[in-house]
């Protein structure tokens, strides 16, 4: 913190208790999310116990009470959005004369933590993911004096909150929390700096949670964590990862399950009969690869080899014929040769992903790729743009081809809601998790419904009932 500003600075240590009491929905509270699915698992969370405390959710920022922005720092451009958003924000504080407490959450307040409030004078709770529990006390000392909490609990200290997000319940998907944290050390990678070490959510606690979500209208789980395939494995007794999916599976109104992040090092074969045994169990599987090349892979301490990647997904391939793979690619990656990068084409071509997430290698602090930019292995800017463009390109077409096979084919979609942008029609994702929008009443939402495939472009898809 600036050591010439004269605020004080509370930590969670003080078990600080809410002063006020108000009545249910007398405050307010505007939330915005960057970032991956954990980002918004934890903003529900930061919801249901808000509510709790008699919190409102608004979309006006400029009549809510509290503002949050939970971040991400995984690449630049998320941090940058931070600053924009702080001006606007800020600047419904003063409109509103002070009365309004502007926190930030997530993985920038991980790293930055007291460096926030040295930078923005105006700004009252910063709060890493380990700390979203204790929102609700935060929030109330904040109002006495600015506070940070970016400490990682003890395993045992630590508490998975499991209050439901209370719009989680109305919809058709949702996602749930089974771990926190990563013990890899993937060399590009802030995660392990900003989410701690790995740690296991109690499978009781996840059914608990699938059961009550499945009792409202949520008919997919999308199981969610940083390396999922290591689930379990550090804890005496509990349960593995694909046992996990097996219990999942087993809680009725449960139609489809999905899940994400999975590390090819750690992904088992009991999770590739996972595709053999259960029909819950969608086709679609995001396995990031993140370079064909095994030097870069080696240089990213990623453990696993092409060939290795390569026997996983057609083993997957054979259990599961229809299965869609999306991967994430980083291009430019210190040291990548000319060489390195064709070698990533290549497994593009081969496996034929159906998407992919492909950036341009972004420099994160405290990671121990910078080595090697101290080492200037940096590729140059204008190389690594020219990759990223060639990589997007070929994946442009690659998904477009693989979209139009499905033309003419009837597909059982599970219907999410209404399109954003065109009255009358609905949005419903096959297994392989394709968009398709099609005609149809409201009334369908919810429900699992065949629809023909009419035609095809490069993310979406436009289909009829049948
Ligand atoms: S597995 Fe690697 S890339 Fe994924 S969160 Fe952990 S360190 Fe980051």
């Amino acid at each position: 913190m600036d050591p010439q500003d004269p605020r004080p600075t509370l930590s969670r240590s003080l078990g600080l208790a809410p002063e006020l009491s108000p009545q249910p929905g007398s405050k307010r509270v505007f939330l915005r999310t960057f970032g991956c699915q954990m980002n918004d698992y934890d903003s529900g969370k930061l919801r249901a116990l808000l509510a709790k405390d008699g919190y409102a959710t608004t979309d006006e920022m400029g009549e809510a009470d509290l503002i949050i922005v939970n971040t991400c720092s995984v690449r630049e451009k998320p941090e940058q959005k931070l600053h924009s958003f702080l001006g606007e924000a800020f600047a419904v504080k003063r409109r509103r004369g002070g009365r309004a407490t502007v926190a930030v959450a997530g993985c920038v307040a991980q790293q930055e933590g007291e460096k926030l409030l040295a930078r923005y004078r105006e700004l009252d709770l910063v709060f890493g993911p380990d700390a979203v529990p204790g929102i609700v006390a935060m929030v109330e000392a904040s109002k006495r004096a600015p506070v940070v909490d970016t400490q990682f609990l003890e395993a045992s200290d630590y508490v998975f909150a499991d209050e439901l997000d209370p719009t989680a319940k109305e919809r058709v998907s949702a996602f749930v929390t089974i771990q926190k944290g990563c013990d890899n050390k993937c060399t590009f990678c802030i995660v392990p700096m900003t989410r701690g070490p790995e740690l296991s959510r109690p499978s009781g606690d996840i059914l608990t949670e699938v059961r009550a979500l499945a009792a409202g209208s949520v008919r997919e789980i999308t199981l969610i964590g940083q390396n999922v395939n290591s689930y379990g494995l550090k804890v005496d007794g509990e349960k593995t990862f694909a046992e996990l999916l097996y219990a999942v599976a087993a809680v009725p109104g449960v139609e489809r399950i999905r899940y994400t992040t999975s590390h090819p090092r750690d992904m088992g074969d009991d999770v590739v009969q996972a595709y053999r045994d259960l029909p819950q169990l969608t086709s679609h599987l995001h396995l990031p690869v993140q370079s064909g090349s095994d030097r870069v892979l080696r240089r990213m301490k990623r453990f696993y080899t092409r060939d290795r990647y390569r026997e996983l997904v057609h083993a997957l391939r054979e259990a599961r014929p229809d299965l869609a793979l999306s991967t994430d690619v980083i291009v430019g990656f210190p040291g990548e040769t000319d060489e390195d990068f064709e070698e990533t084409l290549s497994l593009l071509d081969e496996l034929r992903f159906h998407t992919s997430f492909s950036f341009k290698y972004s420099p994160r602090p405290n990671t121990s790729a910078l080595k090697l930019l101290e080492r200037e292995e940096a590729v140059p800017e204008e190389v690594a743009q020219a990759r990223l463009l060639r990589f997007q390109e070929r994946q442009r077409i690659i998904s477009l081809e693989e979209n139009q096979r499905m033309e003419g084919q009837v597909y059982p979609l599970l219907v999410e809601g209404p399109s954003r942008h065109d009255e009358g029609v609905l949005c419903g994702r096959t297994s392989t998790f394709k968009m398709v929008n099609f005609p149809g009443d409201l009334s369908l939402v919810g429900q699992t419904v065949p629809v023909r495939v009419t035609r095809a472009f490069t993310n979406s898809l436009r289909g009829e009932p049948v």
